[in-house]
Order: C-alpha cells, then structure tokens, then sequence
C-alpha cells in the first residue's frame, strides 16, 4: 500500500452514536458501587466479607471497561486511516472476535464476525475493521443490531460496492438458564449493495464458512 494515501476532507457524521448519553461515573451521580452492594444484599451476601469487600469497585471498573463503545466513535478508531485504492475484488476478515453484552439480561454473549467488502476506491486499514467492532460490540446489544450497525458504519465510512457482516455467538443468558442447547448459535447477517446479489453473496457466504455455503 506504499502508492496509498489519506483521503483529505472525510465527513465526520456521528449518527451511529445519537442515542448516546453522556456518562461520566462521579459517584454521586452514578452509583454503580451502591447498586452491586445492594445486589449483593438482595442475593442473600454478605457485601462486608473478605472475598466481597471490592467486588462493587471491580463490578463498576468491568462495567466501565465493557461498555467503553458509548465513549468512542468510528471516527475515532478510523482515525483517518481510510485510503484510495484502485483494488477490485472481495477483501475478508474473518474470525474477528466479539464480546458483548444482551440489553435484555446484561449478560455476555460472544462469538465471531465476519467482514467482507468489495471496494470502490477507498480501503481501510486492516487492523481497523475489529476495532470498528468493538466500538458497537461494547455496547449493550442485541446480536441484530450489531450486525447491522457494523454494516452501516462501514458503508458510511468506505462507501464500498458492496459489504457483508456476519455474526455468530452463543449467548449466555440463553445458555446459563437452559433456554437453549449449550452448543448453539445464533447466526446473523447483514449484506448491503452488490452483497445482496447472487454470486457475490454467495462467494461470501462460501468463504465465511470456510467453503460450506450458509443454509
Ligand atoms: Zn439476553
């Protein structure tokens, strides 16, 4: 990529983050602490034994740490790295880890995703693609959402011919109270522009699943 160079002048919209509220967690303004002791009381603990004492000052740092995707934009991890390219054909990660927590629970779920896209001119840093995740995937999320919000982001950013997110977790909330099997999956998808026809989907879906087309 030595002949690529920064595009000059890209539009900095930040849609994806409008439902975003500002927290800062002063103490008085956002308990954290209080409720996990509080919650440690309602399960029947005691919150003033030895291996409890600092669980709601490390629940509130966790906290903090998995949902760092309200304090951080796509631009911010993008960071200008996006870069003219005349290269055609499919570009794929896969095997991207995500980590994320269900809105209904506040459990975990995790998995993969997968990111395909055909450019149009622009490209973007490899490295920037999981990051561009993260900033959803540290969030509280439905599986859904997720998958199409990664595919929004990155249409706005790469304006590609086409692009591809597939997503697949296994979620705790489901799993830890028996909802379902322990080994399932939930799979899903969002395909935008030259992705939602024939051959380029089904090169994608080929390739995610390592040469089994997606059923
Ligand atoms: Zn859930």
């Amino acid at each position: 990529m030595t002949h690529s160079r920064p595009l000059a002048g890209q539009s900095r919209r930040a849609h994806e983050n409008s439902h975003i509220r500002k927290v800062e967690s002063s103490d008085a303004e956002f308990p954290v602490q209080d409720y996990v002791r509080q919650l440690l009381v309602h399960v029947g603990e005691d919150p003033e034994r030895e291996g409890l004492i600092k669980t709601p000052a490390r629940v509130e740092l966790a906290i903090e740490r998995l949902t760092r995707g309200y304090r951080t934009t796509v631009d911010q991890v993008v960071n200008g790295a996006i870069f003219e390219e005349t290269h055609e054909s499919m570009i794929l990660v896969r095997d991207i880890e995500v980590y994320s927590l269900c809105e209904h629970h506040i459990l975990p779920f995790f998995g993969k995703a997968h990111v395909a896209y055909i450019p149009n001119g622009k490209i973007i840093g490899l490295s920037k693609i999981p990051r561009v995740v993260d900033v959803f995937a540290q969030r509280l999320q439905i599986q859904e959402r997720l998958t199409d919000e990664v595919a929004d982001a990155l249409m706005r950013v790469l304006e590609p011919r086409g692009l591809g997110v597939v997503v697949e977790a296994s979620h705790l909330c489901m799993m830890m109270r028996g909802v379902e099997k322990q080994h399932s999956k939930t799979v899903t998808s969002s395909l935008r522009g030259c992705f939602l026809a024939g051959e380029t989907k089904d090169e994608f879906l080929r390739l995610v699943h390592g040469g089994s087309l997606l059923e």
